[in-house]
């Protein structure tokens, strides 16, 4: 293992040169650092490498703060914690205030190599665990075509910023985006310009929101970005500055392509503190179908007073009206 590093913590300066001077014998670290203190564990821990902690202890010693503080942390909870101790006493105490492992201080040297060798091991096993959960968490809740979020990033999300919103009463806003006559591109020049056509309008939607917002894409080519703490102005703003964008890829496209719009529909939570999120993605739908039906490359806003205005474009027959190319 590279770079492996053990921690050496004791009250007293010789017991600490001892232990240095133990585990430097073993041959298995590249770096053993003594500490001054609890807290300079901590802050190392904060930002530098360890594999393990090694720590004097006494029979009569107490469960230490840093012991309990290590144990409550998700990362470093299984972090090798090993106790040496001068007497047997010392070393039931080491099991008892929650060692990974407790030896005597005149351990055999093959011996402490063996087995510190296998407490690094595991941790190695741990560590490589952890990386490959948190790959596939990733995964499950990345659209793999878009990198932006899939579809389970946004319930989850959108149930969050409906709490949220229950809570502070500060309202939050929906983009529904649904890409212009997408159908002809992929008829017209294949699925793979389709899907790099998809790519673009993601990178679009992500450089144009602000960090705080959510997002995603919501199924085949419609995308939908959660905005906390949002008002429908702010929303309408982001909405501008996608079509803007989009225009830009559009004009970037080889000369005589059809050019890449999108349609958008905006809803905001701010009527209602305590809307359910299906409400909200209907009404974003809805708004969705009424810039289809005004021309399409465009955002509308769904407002109570907008529903009469828009009644020729029913929003539940809507798959069946003519809108297509
Ligand atoms: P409208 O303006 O009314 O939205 O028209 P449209 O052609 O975009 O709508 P329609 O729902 O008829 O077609 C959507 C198309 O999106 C059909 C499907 O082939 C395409 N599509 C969905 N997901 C993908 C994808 O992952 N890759 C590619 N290349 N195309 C996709
Ligand atoms: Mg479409
Ligand atoms: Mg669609």
């Amino acid at each position: 293992m590279m770079n492996t590093t053990a921690l050496v913590i004791a009250n007293n300066k010789n017991k600490k040169a001892q232990l240095v001077n133990h585990l430097s014998a073993t041959g298995l670290f590249k770096q053993i650092k003594p500490l001054e203190s609890s807290a300079a564990l901590f802050q190392h821990l904060k930002s530098k490498r360890a594999d393990m902690v090694c720590w004097a202890i006494e029979g009569k010693s107490k469960k230490a703060d840093w012991i309990s503080k290590l144990h409550s942390d998700e990362q470093w909870h299984d972090l090798p914690l090993i106790a040496f101790a001068e007497d047997q006493k010392g070393l039931i105490n080491g099991f008892h205030l929650g060692a990974s492992d407790s030896v005597r201080v005149e351990i055999d040297p093959t011996e402490l190599s063996v087995r510190m060798n296998r407490h690094l091991e595991r941790w190695q096993r741990l560590l490589e665990l952890r990386q490959s959960k948190e790959r596939l968490q990733e995964m499950a809740l990345t659209d793999p075509l878009t990198k932006l979020g899939n579809r389970a990033t946004f319930d989850m999300n959108i149930k969050q910023a409906a709490a949220c919103t229950q809570r502070s009463g500060s309202p939050y806003s929906l983009l529904m985006i649904d890409l212009d006559h997408f159908k002809n591109f992929n008829d017209n020049y294949g699925h793979q310009t389709g899907d790099s056509v998809l790519r673009s309008v993601a990178d679009v939607i992500r450089s144009s929101a602000r960090d705080a917002d959510i997002c995603c894409r919501y199924g085949g080519e419609e995308f939908a970005v959660i905005l906390p703490d949002t008002q429908a102005n702010n929303a309408e703003v982001l909405a501008e500055r996608i079509h803007k964008q989009v225009a830009k890829v559009s004009r970037k496209q080889p000369s005589g392509r059809i050019p890449i719009t999108v349609s958008i529909g905006i809803s905001c939570s701010d009527r209602q503190s305590d809307l359910h999120p299906t409400q909200l993605i209907e009404e974003a739908d809805q708004a969705l179908y009424w810039a289809k039906g005004n021309g399409r490359n465009r955002t509308e806003t769904w407002r109570q007073s907008s529903i009469t205005s828009n009644a020729q474009f029913s929003f539940h027959s809507a798959p069946q009206l003519a809108f297509g190319a």
